[in-house]
C-alpha cells in the first residue's frame, strides 16, 4: 500500500513538474514520494546489512544535497548529467550482484532483464560521466576513429551482449567473466558518447537519462520490486518522449545524433562565409530605440546565464512597460544549456507566465515587433539554420527574429555560440551589438531608461 501511494505521489508529481507554475510543488512531491518509498524499503522481511544501507544513504544523500544546494545554475546540466550517470550504475550494480550470486543458468526472463538492464545501466553510467566532462569543458575535443566507428561501436555491442547471455546461461558466471563484461559495456557507454558534441549534447543527456529509467525499470523487475520498476518505467518513458522533443525542436533525428554527430571541425569549414559588417550601439542607442518601440521581444540565451542578468532584465522589462511599450519574452526550447533553463531563470526573476511564449507561439509576431532585444542568445537565432543548407544546424527550428524591424543584440565580443559557428543575423542591416556583460549593459540600458522618463 505504501509503494501504491508513493507510486501515485511520483506519478502526479511528475505531472506538476510540466507547468513551471506548479513544477517546484510537484518537484517536492515527486521527493517525499521517494523518501518514502525508500523507508517502506526497510521493512522488507529478511534484509540485513542495514548499517551499511544507512551509512550509504547518508553519505549519498548528504553529499548530493550539499552540492545540489551549492551548484550555479549555469552548472546544473552537469550534475543532472553525474546523478543521471549514477542511477544507471546503481542499475547495473545491482545486476552484477544477482548475475553473481546466481547458481544455476539465468535464460529466464528475469535472467534476460538483468542482462540487459546490467548493459543499458553500465551504458548509461559511462555515457553520463563523459557528458558530463564535456559539458563541464573537461573534454573539449570530439574523438571518433577515423574509420569505421560505427562499425566497431555495433560490433562491440554485439559482442557485450552474446558475452551477457552466455554468462547467464552458464550459471554461477566466474567473477573474470563478469569484469570483462562490465568493462565491454562501459566502454559502449563511453565510444558512443565521445564522438558526440557542439549542439546535440543535451539529445544525448535525455536519452541516457531514458536507458537510465529503462535499466532501473528491468533491474526493478529482477528484484521484484514494484516501485523501482514504476520509477522506471516513468523515467524511461518521459526520458524519451524529452529525448524525441529535443530532438525535433533541433530538427535531429536521434539516428543521426549518434551516428552522424555535428563535429566541430564541420562547424570550421562552414562554407558561405557571411557577408555585411558589425554594427554596434551604445547603451543610451539601445535604450532610445526600446522606449520608443510599441513591442518588443526579449530573447534570453546561455549568456544571460552565464551574466545571471534575469533580475536586471525583468526590472528593464517592467520600465518599459510602465512607458507604454508591450514586452513579451521569447524561449527557445534549447536556449541555455539544459531543457527549460529560460524558463527557470526567468520564473526565479519573478517574470509572469503569460508574458512567456514559446517558438510556435512566438515566430508569428516578429514581422510586427520593433525591437528584439537578444541577451546572449545565438544559436537560436541563427538565420543560417532557415537559409543555408551547408550548415551543421540546417533545419533547427529558430526564434525568426532577423524578420523583425531593428534588432539589439547584447554580448561580450565575437564569441560563437554552442555549435561554434558564425551568425550572420550580426552582420544585418537592421542588426546592431551592444558589447558587455548582460547584466552590466542591462544595468546601463535601466540607467538611461530612468533619465528617459
Ligand atoms: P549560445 O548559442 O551558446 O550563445 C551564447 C552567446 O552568449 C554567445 O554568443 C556569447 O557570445 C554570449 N555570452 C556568453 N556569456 C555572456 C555574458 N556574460 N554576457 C553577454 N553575452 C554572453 O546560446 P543559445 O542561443 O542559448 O543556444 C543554446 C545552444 O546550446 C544551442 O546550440 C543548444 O543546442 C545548446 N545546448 C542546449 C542545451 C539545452 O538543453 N538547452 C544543452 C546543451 C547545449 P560572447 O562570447 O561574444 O559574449
Amino acid at each position: 500500500m505504501i509503494y501504491f501511494l508513493a507510486t501515485f505521489a511520483f506519478i502526479m508529481g511528475l505531472r506538476a513538474m510540466s507547468a513551471p507554475a506548479t513544477a517546484v510543488q510537484g518537484m517536492r512531491l515527486a521527493g517525499i514520494a521517494m523518501v518514502v518509498a525508500v523507508g517502506a524499503t526497510f521493512f522488507t522481511p529478511g534484509l540485513h546489512n542495514l548499517g551499511w544501507m544507512v551509512a550509504a544513504i547518508a553519505v549519498g544523500g548528504g553529499l548530493a544535497w550539499i552540492w545540489a544546494r551549492r551548484v550555479a545554475m549555469t552548472e546544473m546540466p552537469q550534475m543532472v548529467a553525474i546523478y543521471n550517470g549514477l542511477g544507471g550504475g546503481a542499475a547495473a550494480a545491482i545486476a552484477a550482484v544477482e548475475l553473481l550470486g546466481a547458481q544455476t543458468g539465468l535464460l529466464t526472463s528475469v535472467g534476460v532483464l538483468a542482462i540487459l538492464g546490467a548493459v543499458i545501466g553500465a551504458v548509461a553510467f559511462s555515457g553520463s560521466l563523459v557528458a558530463w566532462a564535456k559539458l563541464d569543458g573537461r573534454v573539449r575535443k570530439v574523438w571518433r576513429l577515423k574509420r569505421g566507428h560505427n562499425d566497431v561501436v555495433l560490433l562491440l555491442a554485439i559482442l557485450t551482449l552474446g558475452i551477457g547471455l552466455t554468462l547467464g546461461v552458464s550459471g554461477a558466471p566466474s567473477a573474470g567473466g563478469l569484469l570483462l563484461f562490465f568493462v565491454l559495456a562501459l566502454a559502449l557507454g563511453v565510444l558512443v558518447t565521445l564522438p558526440i558534441g557542439g549542439a546535440d549534447m543535451p539529445v544525448v543527456i535525455s536519452l541516457l537519462n531514458a536507458f537510465t529509467g529503462l535499466a532501473v525499470g528491468f533491474e526493478g523487475y529482477v528484484l521484484a520490486n514494484p516501485m523501482l520498476i514504476v520509477a522506471g518505467i516513468v523515467v524511461g518513458a518521459s526520458g524519451t518522449l524529452l529525448t524525441l522533443l529535443m530532438a525535433k525542436a533541433m530538427n535531429r533525428p536521434i539516428r543521426n545524433v549518434l551516428f552522424a554527430p555535428i563535429t566541430g571541425e564541420a562547424a570550421e569549414h562552414e562554407p558561405g562565409s557571411v557577408t555585411g559588417r558589425l554594427k554596434t550601439y551604445a547603451p543610451t542607442d539601445a535604450a532610445a530605440a526600446l522606449r520608443y518601440a510599441q513591442q518588443v521581444v526579449i530573447v534570453p540565451g546561455y549568456g544571460m546565464a552565464v551574466a545571471g542578468a534575469q533580475h536586471k532584465v525583468w526590472e528593464m522589462a517592467q520600465l518599459l512597460e510602465e512607458a507604454g511599450v508591450t514586452v513579451k519574452f521569447a524561449i527557445h526550447p534549447v536556449a541555455g544549456r539544459m531543457p527549460g533553463h529560460m524558463n527557470v531563470l526567468l520564473a526565479e526573476a519573478g517574470v509572469p507566465y503569460e508574458k512567456i511564449f514559446d517558438l510556435d507561439e512566438i515566430n508569428g509576431e516578429f514581422p510586427q515587433t520593433d525591437v528584439v532585444l537578444v541577451i546572449g542568445a545565438n544559436d537560436v537565432v541563427n538565420p543560417a539554420a532557415r537559409t543555408n543548407p551547408s550548415s551543421p544546424i540546417y533545419g533547427m527550428p529558430i526564434l525568426d527574429v532577423d524578420r523583425a524591424r531593428e534588432v539589439i543584440v547584447i554580448k561580450r565580443g565575437q564569441g560563437r555560440g554552442y555549435s561554434g559557428i558564425e551568425n550572420e543575423l550580426f552582420y544585418r542591416d537592421h542588426c546592431h551589438l551592444v558589447y558587455g556583460n548582460a547584466h552590466e549593459v542591462v544595468a546601463d540600458i535601466i540607467a538611461e531608461l530612468k533619465t528617459m522618463g
